[in-house]
């Protein structure tokens, strides 16, 4: 990535943290989606039964974690978390899952790259709330059932289609969250500076907002890159005017996209003419792994009408051709 601090992918230093809400009522946008889980919640409270499991999917920033953590606070049970790649060996997924609590939250991020052998295990442990064994090796081997507390598995992931069938039909509740608008960003802006204790305008917190890619995680993290602009150039406060110069040098667009959106874009005009091409061979050229591609770069051109995906590739719309300020082989644009 050319720029990591715009990335809305997670980083090791991962800032998060602070700004995360603790209740569903302080989680901004996502109506539909909070709606619904307050339902479940609520009724999973008063049944004093597990919550059924949840799936959330949807691009990287958006809230997934928050959501689950907040869920797990909602129901006053405890919050265990992991992720797919970290669970090596079938016997991890037993001692995490034998750990837990009655009630408990155990929340698996990255819930597709679970390796084939451990997602095996999770089946039972998921329907029936027990763990088939095996134990011994040879012709002694025998399995033995273990139950299980009752527990949530909430599990993320950036698509729902990279899960196997038989993973995704065990979600009772599969939840999609949504790039947010830009009113929605403003809130999150407004509220990460108020927490933060960074002084900021209305018309700084908009512009902010208009450029963070419709994704909370990319907000906080221009947020506190704009900060540091006002505190060298500015006299500390953010305003409509610091925000876009800080951000125009960040090479952040008035679209927000990235240097890494740009040249996306510019590899499909550029080289391909404007598509169709396949997103393998737009990898490579990008030196990207083709899931960077497919769950970061692309959901948000596609979100903003640039690009298209069609089943012979990907292709430059009309508007794209004009966010480049170029004029297609055939064609109008800008
Ligand atoms: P994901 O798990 O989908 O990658 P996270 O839950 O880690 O995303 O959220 C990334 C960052 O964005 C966190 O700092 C979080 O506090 C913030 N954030 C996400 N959703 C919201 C929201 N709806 N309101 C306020 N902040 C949010």
């Amino acid at each position: 990535d050319p720029n990591p601090l715009l990335s809305a992918q997670r980083q090791p230093e991962d800032a998060d943290a602070a700004l995360r809400p603790k209740t569903l009522a302080e989680f901004v946008g996502q109506a539909g989606a909070k709606d619904n889980l307050k339902v479940f919640i609520d009724s999973a409270r008063s049944r004093r039964e597990a919550m059924d499991h949840v799936l959330f999917y949807g691009p990287p920033g958006l809230g997934k974690t928050t959501l689950a953590q907040i869920v797990a606070r909602e129901l006053g049970v405890g919050f265990r978390a992991t992720s797919g790649p970290v669970i090596a060996k079938s016997g991890d997924l037993a001692a995490l899952l034998t750990n837990l609590e009655p009630g408990d939250v155990l929340f698996i991020d990255e819930i597709h790259r679970l390796n084939p052998v451990v997602e095996e295990v999770l089946y039972p442990a998921m329907e029936d709330r027990a763990l088939d064994l095996i134990i011994g090796e040879g012709p002694s081997a025998r399995s033995v059932r273990i139950d299980l507390p009752p527990f949530t598995l909430i599990g993320a992931t950036t698509r729902q289609g990279l899960l196997t069938t038989p993973l995704r039909d065990r979600f009772g509740i599969p939840v999609r969250l949504n790039f947010y608008s830009v009113p929605e960003l403003e809130r999150v802006v407004t509220r990460g500076a108020g927490l933060l204790g960074i002084g900021i305008d209305p018309g700084g917190a908009q512009e902010i907002a208009r450029r963070a890619r419709g994704t909370p995680r990319v907000a906080g993290r221009l947020l506190r890159r704009v900060r540091d602009f006002a505190h060298v150039g500015g006299d500390g406060t953010i305003t409509q005017g610091l925000a876009d110069a800080s951000l125009t040098r960040l090479e952040v667009d008035a679209l927000g996209l990235d240097a890494q959106d740009r040249r996306y874009l510019h590899m499909i005009a550029d080289i391909y003419k404007g598509g169709p091409v396949g997103v393998e061979t737009l990898a490579a050229g990008l030196s990207e792994p083709r899931d960077t591609v497919e769950d970061v770069i692309e959901p948000f051109l596609i979100q903003l009408g640039l690009i298209a995906r069609t089943a012979r590739g990907r292709c430059l719309n009309d508007r794209g051709w004009q966010h480049l300020g170029l004029t297609p082989p055939g064609g109008s644009a800008p």
